[in-house]
């Protein structure tokens, strides 16, 4: 299933537009695309970066850390003036993430929890300015009280590939392997409309991002 809901000609034209000049990202990349691991693709990444750079997130949280390329570009879009936790079932990865925050120079501001995410959710009391959800995506619904428990006033959730190639979207039957997590992806994205202390958008780039503001 192609993970980019947009047509090809309009992600080759919008990721065309950013330039990769960082080497490490750049080795990183190349890295996950050789192994096959999912990593934000060039237009969600600059979008991770723009909200960065205008609300300017002091405490971060991400759920999926891969290799540690989205909490880098966290990072560098903040000039490393913040900290960033990070949950990451897979040990292997972590440890390869841990390898690129080193090298990265980032061991100080990037914090990598190995684990479940709803066993370490349960456990993180102290509140974040923005939470970025992009692991198992059958499981949003599940990690979306945590979220909205440990989320500031003025805070951003960034939710990651909600709509999952464009089947949350469609109408009539979704094939039997996807339908559990389009049908779940769905719930999530209508729970974030209906709560009322937060306004949320959806931006169709890359596989679709969620956008909720926490207001009061
Ligand atoms: N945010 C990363 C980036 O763009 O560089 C990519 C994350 S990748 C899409 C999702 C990651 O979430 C995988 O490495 C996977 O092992 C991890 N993951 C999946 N389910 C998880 C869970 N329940 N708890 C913690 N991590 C999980």
């Amino acid at each position: 299933m192609d993970s980019r809901i947009n047509y090809r000609y309009i992600n080759a034209f919008l990721s065309g537009l950013i330039k990769h000049n960082d080497p490490l990202l750049v080795e990183m990349r190349e890295y996950a695309e050789s192994r096959h691991i999912p990593i934000v693709v060039p237009e969600s990444a600059r979008f991770l970066e723009t909200i960065c750079s205008i609300s300017k997130p002091g405490k971060i949280l991400e759920i999926g850390t891969a290799i540690g390329y989205s909490s880098i570009i966290i990072a560098k879009a903040l000039n490393s003036e913040c900290i960033i936790d990070t949950i990451e079932i897979d040990a292997d990865m972590a440890s390869k993430a841990a390898f690129y925050i080193k090298k990265a120079g980032l061991d100080g501001v990037i914090h990598i929890i190995n684990g479940e995410a709803l066993d370490v959710l349960q456990c993180l009391t102290k509140p974040y300015d923005l939470i970025f959800v992009d692991a198992a995506k059958g499981r949003y619904p599940q990690f979306l009280p945590h979220c909205i428990r440990l989320i500031n006033v003025n805070g951003i959730l960034l939710s990651d590939n909600v709509l999952y190639g464009g089947l949350v979207a469609k109408h009539g039957s979704i094939e039997h392997k996807h339908r559990t997590i389009a049908n779940r992806l769905r719930e999530y994205i209508e729970e974030l409309f209906a709560m009322d202390n937060f306004i949320t958008s959806v931006v169709p780039i890359g596989d679709g991002i969620a956008i909720s503001y926490r207001k009061v």
